[in-house]
């Protein structure tokens, strides 16, 4: 379609009194032509820079940020951990979301508008979930991704069985979500994400930066200190978009398969691979 013809298109559906899906299709037009103009500066931004830079970039950031130690009360805020991020990485930065509270894609977007949220779309996720991440790519200034695993479901049922989730979740989670996330941050110098220190005793000592040797980019974690509460307040007062699974019974959500129900008072990951050793999809070292 010309400009022209989009141009008469939207004349003849405000003349037929339909203002308001007029504005509804503006304002998706405004979106695609600012999520375009995202992906046009970051290919153009300078190329990635060493491993060895990057990791020495992490280094001084951890002695910068932390303060006298992981968890210490001269810890840098989250703003500033943020500040100092963007003033290293330039457009070179993704957010990684699970789609459960998206307190951190709301966060980073009001430093860094139009930044990249990258989801691991495994292809069982719940329904919820999947319109959780279609909320957040049309109302927050943001550039959702969907990293999508080599085979679909029904792909890796014929190689490798079905349910491969119940045999081997530990595989199944590498190819799913940890490899296809893997080899899309590759693009990037750093990934910030979600994890907090009160999530669960794995995570207890979470750093606010840190050289991620698996991915081979830096991690920052700028909520890692935030409390339960402090998370809560920050969704109240910004109105952040939550799946609506987290009060369903469901405090930490990943595949449908792989995740249920917890009872009150109960360790909020432990609904994860419920009855198995496996506590982590693999993605996080810590
Ligand atoms: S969480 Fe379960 S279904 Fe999802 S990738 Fe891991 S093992 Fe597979």
């Amino acid at each position: 379609m010309t400009e022209l013809d989009e141009h008469n298109r939207l004349g003849a559906l405000f003349e037929s009194g339909a203002p308001d899906l007029l504005e509804q299709q503006q304002a998706a037009a405004r979106r695609a032509a600012q999520q375009a103009d995202g992906q046009r500066r970051r290919e153009q931004s300078r190329p990635r820079r060493s491993e060895s830079l990057l990791r020495d970039i992490a280094v001084s950031g951890r002695a910068r940020l932390h303060g006298s130690g992981v968890g210490a009360p001269d810890e840098a805020t989250t703003d500033q951990v943020l500040r100092w991020t963007i003033e290293q990485f330039g457009d070179r930065i993704a957010v990684a979301s699970s789609m459960a509270d998206t307190v951190v894609a709301h966060l980073v977007s009001q430093y860094k508008p139009w930044v990249d949220v990258l989801f691991g779309d495994t292809g069982y996720h719940f329904e919820e979930t999947l319109q959780t991440r279609q909320r957040v790519a049309d109302t927050l200034k943001v550039n959702v991704i969907s990293v999508l695993p080599a085979q679909s479901v029904a792909e890796q049922d014929a190689s490798y069985g079905p349910r491969l989730y119940q045999r081997d979740p530990t595989e199944c989670c590498r190819l799913r979500k940890v490899v296809p996330l893997r080899d899309r941050l590759a693009d990037y110098e750093v990934w910030i994400t979600g994890l907090r220190r009160d999530d669960a005793p794995s995570r207890a000592n979470a750093p606010l930066v840190v050289w991620d040797q698996a991915n081979k980019l830096v991690k920052v974690n700028p909520i890692a200190a935030w409390s339960d509460e402090r998370v809560a307040a920050y969704i109240r007062d910004n109105d952040v978009i939550v799946n609506p699974l987290l009060s369903q019974g469901y405090p930490s959500i990943g595949c449908a398969p792989c995740t249920s129900r917890v009872a009150p008072g109960e360790d909020t990951r432990s609904g994860r691979w419920a009855g198995q050793t496996k506590t982590e999809c693999g993605l996080h070292v810590i």
